[in-house]
């Protein structure tokens, strides 16, 4: 499972099993449980403060409000999403793609640059596990050593109570996590519908909040460390993007080879700094061995480089034989350096940064959209005008409200009368209306004639909306 087919530097085949086997699955395909021991250190102390902030903010999205607005809500269903403040409606779609397409170019270039550093510190998935499950775990049924001894005894009430609270833990969270999706995904206040009403008055989204709760519990009791290894997406690209130059979670051969266990082997033999004692493989999550290079396993989470940094600490060598560095500055010995790759990725990234700001900050509050009523037919009046149907789209960004007054000022004469609300705008409020505009004949040329309407706020113009009015008005009213 390697991503680099060459031999890495320092490489010994003695250490070579690796290569024909997944870390958790058995030789005979049966699944490998990793016990993964507690990992203590400054990177998952750091982690662990990052992951308190992302959580609180994962939590907290839909239901902290900004201007009456949640600060995220990505809607997909009604196309409507809110990020900090911002709102994009489906007018806003190629503002959408233009956003998705820069994330995806800054995923891109950080795993080139920095490895799989979304994976380990940001991750919903991960920092799920790893910081709230797996501590629970640890907290219920023990350590990860004393987990395997439960595992590997015959069942007692002491670890059947452990299980059953464990899991029932496990599920409650994973309803919890569940809502909290849904509110991401139909917003906070029908969520708190579909909560407070009858079960039998919201069936579908019983059922949503059912599924999900089923997948999350699946996903962080059993399927854990298999979503990143085998599922994810980005796991899979991962290979396509990291090479020799990436500066990721890198075990230095040049210092730790040959590796040896303390107090063994030949003493004027040449040892490196790894004394073999597997406390990097112990932490892992994903039950691999680091010192085998780079691989798609890994999720750079960190905690192999603070077990050996403890390690060194302990026998007095200089901690960092695990760190943040590359294989080319392990092999080189070389500062580490940014690779054309990575420059490239940055480029393009600047030049869609750039575009997606601008367009994101050169929107208009208001989108006032006014469109000729498809299916209907001009009507002529008893004093001769003519009329057509309109429906009017009305969009509002900004998170003050609007009372809006309309003008036709060209064709000269004409008016609008109201088929429903066209005044009152709400902050982010969307509003679809419908009106009846009224051209005198003398204004009309031609089958279509263009019209220009002015929208204003209090008195303050502020837009000019274009229509075309389809209709032909009888030549003798044309002539008065
Ligand atoms: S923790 Fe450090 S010393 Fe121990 S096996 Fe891993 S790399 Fe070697
Ligand atoms: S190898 Fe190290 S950084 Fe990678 S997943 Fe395992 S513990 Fe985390």
């Amino acid at each position: 499972m390697r991503t680099d087919t060459a031999v890495p530097h320092g490489f010994d085949a003695e250490h070579d099993s690796f290569r024909g086997e997944l870390a958790s699955v058995h030789k005979d395909g049966r699944r490998k449980w990793v016990y993964a021991r507690q990992p203590s250190g400054r990177f998952y102390a750091a982690r662990t403060l990052v992951s308190y902030v992302l959580m609180a903010l994962l939590f907290l999205g839909p239901f902290v409000r900004l201007h009456g607005q949640p600060i995220l809500l990505l809607n997909v269903l009604e196309r409507k999403f809110i990020v900090f403040g911002l709102v994009f409606w489906p007018q806003d779609f190629y503002l959408l793609v233009l956003c998705v397409l820069t994330g995806f170019v800054t995923v891109a270039l950080l795993t080139s640059a920095v490895g799989r550093v979304w994976c380990g510190w940001m991750c919903p998935q991960t920092i799920f596990l790893e910081m709230l499950f797996r501590k629970l775990e640890w907290l219920i049924e023990g350590s990860a050593q004393q987990q395997v001894r439960r595992d590997k005894a015959p069942l007692t009430a002491d670890t059947a109570w452990r299980k059953a609270l464990k899991h029932a833990v496990f599920f409650g969270l994973s309803f919890l996590i569940a809502n909290v999706f849904l509110a991401y995904i139909i917003s906070a206040d029908a969520l708190w519908t579909i909560v407070t009403a009858p079960p039998r008055e919201h069936l579908p989204g019983l059922f949503a909040i059912s599924v999900f709760s089923l997948v999350f519990y699946a996903v962080f009791a059993r399927f854990r460390e298999q979503a990143c290894t085998l599922a994810c997406p980005y796991g899979r690209v991962m290979g396509a993007l990291v090479d020799e130059h990436t500066i990721t979670i890198t075990y230095d051969r040049s210092r730790g080879e040959p590796r040896g266990k303390l107090g063994r082997g030949v003493q004027d033999m040449p040892r490196g700094d790894c004394i073999d004692c597997g406390q990097c493989v112990t932490v892992c999550p994903t039950g691999i061995d680091i010192r085998n290079g780079i691989q798609l396993e890994c999720v750079a989470c960190t905690a192999c480089a603070d077990a050996c940094d403890d390690v060194m600490r302990r026998v007095s060598r200089p901690q960092g034989l695990i760190r943040y560095t590359s294989e080319e500055a392990v092999r080189t010995g070389m500062p580490n350096g940014l690779s054309w790759r990575v420059k490239a990725y940055a480029v393009v990234w600047l030049v869609l940064f750039v575009a997606a700001a601008t367009l994101i900050a050169r929107r208009p509050d208001l989108d006032v959209l006014i469109l000729r009523q498809p299916g209907t037919l001009q009507t002529t009046l008893d004093n001769g005008d003519v009329s057509n149907f309109y429906n009017l789209q009305i969009l509002n960004r900004s998170n003050r409200p609007y009372t809006l007054t309309y003008r036709v000022v060209d064709p000269v004469g004409g008016s609008i009368t109201a088929l429903g609300p066209i005044g009152d705008v709400p902050p982010y409020g969307l509003v679809q209306s419908r009106f009846l505009l009224r051209l005198p004949a003398r204004g009309i040329s031609g089958t279509s004639t263009p019209v220009h309407v002015e929208v204003s706020d209090g008195g303050e113009l502020v837009a000019t909306v274009e229509t075309s009015f389809l209709g032909i008005a009888n030549e003798q009213e044309q002539g008065r």
